[in-house]
């Protein structure tokens, strides 16, 4: 340790990025961190964490930090930035009705964040529309588990990774994207059989027991061919069946999906399927399955969740050790915002088209009950759509960078100048969609406020304020209670002036809901227990709670009839299929466990830089690439209907003639991809569209 450098504590906080939720243990010096490392006895990465977690700290004292409010890019201070935002924001709803504005928000802020931001918004500002970049990643999930469970619950437990005998991961490349999760899979003592469903060799797939390399977009099929197996085979577990609604229609329609019929569509043999099926429905055999994007980010992303939920439901792969339909989530606290960022549900998994329901956030806030919306406001796409229509005239985002991720780039770009006035709170200034704000709002990172993370096993985590935001910066909680102080009528936001007070309204929003978690007293006693895992009611307050548990282990789902659905549609036809002018079939997904989404925050560390091209790279088939005459780390273009970009063709093997890989973490990557959204749940399709590469 450099002389004077020497820590006089530490603390500990959960890490910023994934939905893994690590834990780090801090090193400070006069209450700034100076050092940090994995904690060795946190129930959820025991002692690891992953290049971004380590380098956590690196990325708070970059050049572009925004360090004070800019109008038009110019420098100013916080009274005339807050005047700014509540003039403007209220000129526009005088002129064009309350639902003119709107706000996008993102799954790296605080539970705390989510519930004031949420309240101030929609009850404060009176707006109907806000939602999150979690549109982006796990809308599927949310409503692919609320369907056939009754209510958005993941029931799964990090140690089912180590206790499973089958783990099939569909979609999902954990060994980069996942690392810490992939590492407790490796700790798996059984021997278990590892199966990979993707079109590309991940790096997963490489070290798997089995890789299944479908036909991209065949996974609905290739899911009810396995369950017309099993059905055919009877390898059906009836005492789960017992718990469950639907299954006589669901054998009926499954008579459409045998292995004879669906093997060419799927790129499958009969026989591998086959054998699939009997490996995924052994009564002897743990069987756990996980997904991440390649699933969710679908036009048909909820029924194909669905599918998997129906396997499991079927075999009896649910509720127990080592089993369960499990879907991963991404960012650090997607899984927070599904519950309180008063989007898609009103606030603690509640419905905005529920009176009851409506009755007890009133009451529970002291809002009037008319100021609660009856029904959630648009999906991303939708806000962006009403943009375009001149229907919403003001846009306040939050911690999220569109002009870089959203599958319609050049289209945000476009509903920019449609725009009267866009606000853009984020720790950097330096972002796309920064760059394009009339007003920019300095918010502090992770590492510089405190507040509470969900992660994906549903394990509420504290985070700890270790370093001064830098100049005028504020904590996302302070900027919020700021402008609603300036805004007027919203003196009930002030009934929770800290973070650790607006966990207690977390607390009473949360009683009698499937997420009760009144048995939490305080941080200190998430902190003292390694985090805790939601449920957890004040009945059960008594004892500590257990460092893993699962849901649904006496099989009671949250319906009305307590029985969970199997729901299933015919698959649809993709929305923009090759053809001769476009002839590759275009996939995008994480290049490397070194960057996260858009490198706003990590591609400020000089570390993950190098462990990761600075030049956009394009994955292809060395016989494709030679075929057209491309050399190895050759410049090319890569077109789509909507743009054309340019990257370096690296020559793998990994991909499959006829398709090419895009890692989403450069910025030109969204201008090609194609905006088609899943019905159910609008989360947009990132992984199919039609290019050709020249
Ligand atoms: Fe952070 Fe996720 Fe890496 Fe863990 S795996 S250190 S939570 S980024």
């Amino acid at each position: 340790v450099p002389a004077g450098l020497a820590p006089d504590s530490t603390t500990t906080s959960v890490c910023g990025y994934c939905s893994t939720g690590c834990r780090l243990k801090i090193s400070l010096k006069g209450g700034q961190a100076v050092n940090l490392t994995p904690s060795a006895n946190y129930p959820v990465n025991l002692g690891m964490a992953c290049p971004k977690g380590w380098e956590a700290l690196a990325v708070l004292d970059s050049d572009d930090r925004a360090s004070a409010p800019l109008i038009n890019g110019k420098p100013t201070d916080w009274n005339t930035a807050l005047d700014t935002f509540c003039d403007r924001f209220q000129a526009i709803q005088n002129k064009h009705g309350k639902d003119s504005v709107a706000f996008i928000s993102t799954g790296q802020i605080t539970c705390e964040d989510f519930f004031l931001l949420g309240s101030f918004a929609k009850f404060g500002m009176g707006t109907k529309h806000g939602d999150g970049n979690t549109r982006q990643c796990m809308a599927t999930s949310v409503v692919a588990y609320k369907q056939s469970f009754g209510f958005d619950a993941p029931p799964y437990t990090y140690a089912d990774f180590e206790e499973s005998d089958v783990l099939v991961f569909i979609g999902a490349n954990p060994a980069i994207a996942h690392p810490i999760m992939w590492q407790r899979v490796m700790n798996n003592t059984r021997d278990p059989k590892i199966v990979v469903i993707d079109p590309r060799r991940t790096e997963t797939a490489q070290v798997a027991t089995r890789h299944v390399p479908l036909t991209p977009k065949s996974d609905l099929i290739l899911l009810y061919t396995l369950a017309h197996c099993i059905v055919r085979d009877g390898r059906i577990d009836e005492e789960s069946l017992a718990r469950t609604e639907g299954f006589e229609d669901f054998c009926d329609f499954l008579k459409d999906y045998s292995p004879e019929k669906t093997a060419p569509k799927c790129g499958q043999t009969v026989a591998e399927l086959e054998s699939l099926a009997r490996l995924v429905s052994d009564p002897g055999k743990r069987v756990s399955w996980w997904w991440t994007m390649g699933v969710n980010q679908s036009y048909e992303g909820v029924r194909t969740a669905q599918a998997i939920i129906n396997l499991c439901l079927m075999t009896g792969n649910i509720g127990k050790p080592g089993t369960g339909p499990n879907s991963i989530t991404g960012q650090c606290n997607a899984m927070g915002s599904r519950l309180f960022s008063n989007t898609t549900n009103l606030l603690g998994g509640h419905d905005f088209a529920n009176p009851e329901h409506r009755a007890k956030v009133s009451r529970l806030l002291g809002v009037e009950e008319d100021r609660i919306q009856d029904s959630p406001g648009y999906a991303y796409d939708q806000i962006i759509e009403a943009i375009d229509r001149g229907e919403i005239k003001g846009l306040w985002i939050i911690a999220t960078n569109p002009n870089h991720s959203w599958i319609a780039q050049k289209k945000f770009a476009h509903i920019r100048e449609k725009l009267d006035f866009l606000v853009v709170q984020d720790m950097y200034q330096s972002t796309e969609t920064a760059q394009m704000a009339d007003l920019f709002l300095p918010a502090a990172g992770w590492g510089e406020k405190d507040g509470t993370f969900i992660n994906s096993e549903r394990r509420f985590g504290v985070i700890r304020q270790v370093k001064q935001a830098p100049g005028q910066a504020l904590s996302d909680f302070r900027i919020v209670h700021a402008l609603a102080d300036r805004w007027g009528g919203c003196e009930f936001l002030k009934q929770w002036p800290t973070p650790a007070d607006a966990f207690q309204a977390l607390k009473a929003l949360s009683e009698g809901q499937p997420c009760d978690i009144t048995g939490i007293p305080d941080y200190q006693f998430l902190e003292e227990q390694g985090g805790v895992q939601w449920p957890f009611p004040a009945a059960a307050n008594a004892a500590p709670p257990a460092k893993e548990r699962r849901l649904y282990e006496e099989g009671n789902y949250y319906t009305p009839s307590r029985k969970a659905k199997f729901l299933f549609d015919h698959p649809s036809p993709l929305a923009e299929p090759t053809c001769e002018d476009f002839p590759f079939i275009l996939l995008t997904g994480r290049g490397t466990s070194s960057q996260w989404h858009t490198q706003t925050r990590t591609g400020k560390s000089k570390i993950l830089r190098k462990l990761y091209p600075e030049e956009c790279y394009l994955e292809i088939h060395p016989d494709d690439a030679r075929r057209l005459g491309i050399a190895d780390r050759q410049t090319v273009t890569i077109a789509s209907r909507r743009a054309s970009i340019t990257a370096l063709a690296y020559y793998a093997p990994t991909v499959q003639p006829g398709q090419v890989f895009l890692p989403m973490h450069y910025p030109e990557v969204n201008q090609l991809t194609h905006a088609s959204f899943d019905p159910h749940s609008r989360q947009p399709s990132y992984k199919y569209c039609a290019v050709k590469v020249s």
